[in-house]
């Protein structure tokens, strides 16, 4: 299969999006069955993460970190007015691996892949490359 783009669109400067059931649905539309995700989202102040899917305080605890981690109005070299964006991307990374077993992805109970927004709003976009070994 080629690379699919699956479309982000996100609301506020920083969220996180549940993108879980989109990644699956183009797993159903390929009609793949057994394989690996790998998942690549192809921007500098985004990101990408695999966490608790059930309470969304979690997600808001996790951001409230890396806000602590970098905060916005630090003296930064960048003077886009993003560097805590770029920081961020990077301290949560940018790639992911799903596996893929009879035609649903490999997950635990409570995860969930979200997409990382961190100086949105914007138009986002996460790679989509799936390996089937059918
Ligand atoms: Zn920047």
């Amino acid at each position: 299969m080629k690379v699919k783009n699956i479309a982000v669109k996100s609301k506020s400067r920083t969220e996180f999006i549940d993108i879980t059931s989109e990644i699956q649905k183009l797993i159903d539309n390929e009609g793949i069955k057994n394989g690996i995700c790998f998942l690549f989202v192809p921007h500098t102040t985004a990101g990408i993460t695999i966490n608790e899917g059930a309470d969304p305080s979690v997600q808001k605890d996790i951001q409230t970190l890396l806000t602590r981690l970098a905060p916005q109005d630090l003296n930064y070299l960048h003077r886009e007015g993003n560097a805590d964006a770029h920081i961020k991307s990077t301290i949560v990374g940018v790639d992911k691996f799903v596996f893929i077993e009879d035609g649903r992805l490999v997950l635990g109970t409570w995860q969930a892949i979200y997409f990382c927004e961190f100086d949105g709003p914007r138009h986002r976009r996460v790679v989509v490359k799936i390996l089937s070994d059918d």
